[in-house]
């Protein structure tokens, strides 16, 4: 038996890039600063890095479930040159209203439903309860929760974070990250 890594569970929209609503296009993916590095610092200290991201633009028909992995294939490509990799990225096209009848339910892997967190922790060998989530709205935080990871940040303010029921809140992702799983695992393999 293997043991279980710990993950960071990273929201994309917001956290990973600009949030422009609806984002698809490469030339609408603006990275955040710091992210890259930040994901860096994961990588190092020994976390899988897993993306949970709602895209329910494809279930409204704005865009395809192929324009989307398009997109996410563009997000690797940039992380080459850094040697990083993701472990997966976990994304839900559904929406109960969706216009696409394929896409419409209300399904368990919609955030704050902890589907898709679950669903990468049992494909992966992922250790919730040492696994950070980070993400920049109240359902990221509470999909979280409902999965048992242990440690949901917000990227966000404190009384945002607060509110959510987060652990603690940073401006941004790279902040996150050397204040929380990387202040505690430095060097971890
Ligand atoms: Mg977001
Ligand atoms: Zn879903």
């Amino acid at each position: 038996m293997t043991a279980l890594r710990p993950a960071a569970f990273i929201d994309r929209d917001g956290v990973l890039n600009e949030d422009r609503g609806y984002v698809f296009r490469r030339e609408d993916f603006v990275w955040m600063p710091g992210a890259q590095r930040a994901l860096a610092r994961l990588n190092q200290a020994g976390f899988a890095l897993v993306v949970v991201t709602n895209q329910s633009g494809v279930g409204r028909g704005l865009y395809s479930w192929q324009d989307m992995l398009a997109l996410h294939a563009q997000m690797a490509q940039d992380l080459q040159p850094l040697g990083l990799q993701f472990t997966a990225i976990m994304a839900c096209p559904h929406h109960p209203e969706a216009a696409v009848a394929e896409y419409r339910q209300a399904c368990n892997c919609r955030k704050p439903q902890p589907g898709m967190v679950l669903q990468a922790a049992q494909a992966h060998g992922l250790d919730l309860s040492a696994s950070w989530l980070f993400g920049d709205k109240a359902g990221d935080i509470t999909a979280g929760r409902r999965a048992g990871v242990g440690h949901c940040w917000l990227i966000g303010s404190a009384e945002d974070a607060q509110a959510s029921g987060a652990d603690g809140a940073s401006d941004s992702l790279l902040q996150a990250v050397t204040s929380g799983p990387c202040a505690t695992r430095p060097h971890a393999t």
